[in-house]
């Protein structure tokens, strides 16, 4: 099967600005920024949303929350940002894996 564009991503097989990876998660700027500081919290392994996701994948979701606080602080938006996850098209979710957008810098 053809992979999502996240999963290109994460694999290498077309290039971002990536900030911060690990076995785990990969964090990358977002193409087309909504905000100064637009970045996108990504779990490596492939999971359409969030409602795929039950209390197996806490420390996954526990750990993508805590990258996107820790980039917050590397890009000194510390002091207000917004977490988002869009679930479903319906809640403007475009891209169909899992992802969470950091955005600030206002
Ligand atoms: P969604 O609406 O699915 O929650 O957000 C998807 C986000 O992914 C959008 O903000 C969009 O700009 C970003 N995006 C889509 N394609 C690419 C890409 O190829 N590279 C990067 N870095 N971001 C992308
Ligand atoms: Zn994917």
């Amino acid at each position: 099967m053809e992979q999502c564009v996240f999963c290109k991503i994460v694999n290498k097989e077309i290039p971002s600005e990536i900030i911060y990876e690990n076995d785990k998660i990969c964090v990358f700027k977002d193409i087309n920024p909504k905000a100064p500081v637009h970045i996108l919290i990504v779990p490596k392994k492939h999971t359409e949303s969030l409602n795929e996701l039950d209390e197996r994948e806490k420390d996954l979701l526990g750990e993508m929350v805590l990258a996107a606080k820790k980039t917050a602080k590397d890009f000194g938006i510390s002091d207000g940002y917004k977490l988002l996850f869009n679930v479903g098209k319906k809640g403007g979710q475009i891209v169909e894996h899992l992802h969470l957008h950091l955005l600030g810098g206002w």
